[in-house]
């Protein structure tokens, strides 16, 4: 079942986040939340066939098209998680603060369908949001040893938002 791992990790008697019981909404979304966790990252998420489709972020997104950031996939999230800002306890997964760094909506770039694009291990999005605009690439790396996670990089395209010089 698409959320089983996100509701296994969590107590949602607990926890303030979202059980992923509500209701969806209609417009494609996306959401960018900066977590204060143990490490701190950034979760970027996108609305994908009712639920959030979610890496972690280290760095963050950058609007330079010359930063290639890794993004390490994680767990589906529920659609109303978009709508989270709070502090998870101490103790339970994920604990710290989460807080919404930016969110839109976004199309698709190539007529592919996300779930299509999702499976090749290439995502191509143009983000309408306040500090990430236009095009970006999702590109899934290879595959590294024994390690089950999946490691992608999230790469800015060169367009007019882009960010101007090279690093
Ligand atoms: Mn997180």
């Amino acid at each position: 079942m698409p959320l089983d791992e996100y509701r296994r990790k969590r107590s949602f008697a607990a926890t303030p986040e979202p059980d992923g019981r509500g209701r969806a909404r209609p417009d494609r979304r996306f959401v960018v939340q900066k977590h204060d966790a143990s490490r701190l990252h950034y979760d970027f998420r996108l609305e994908m066939d009712g639920v959030l489709v979610s890496w972690a972020v280290p760095r963050g997104p950058s609007m330079n098209p010359a930063d290639k950031r890794l993004a390490v996939r994680t767990e589906d999230h529920p659609i109303e998680y978009a709508d989270f800002d709070g502090v998870i306890p101490e103790g339970h997964y994920g604990a710290g603060t989460v807080i919404v760094w930016d969110r839109g909506t976004y199309d698709l770039a190539e007529d592919v369908p996300i779930a299509q694009q999702l499976a090749r291990g290439k995502v191509v999005v143009v983000l309408k949001g306040k500090k990430l605009r236009g095009g970006f690439a999702l590109i899934r790396a290879k595959l590294g040893g024994a390690s089950s996670r999946e490691n992608w990089l999230l790469i800015k395209h060169r367009d007019e938002y882009a960010e101007k010089g090279t690093r």
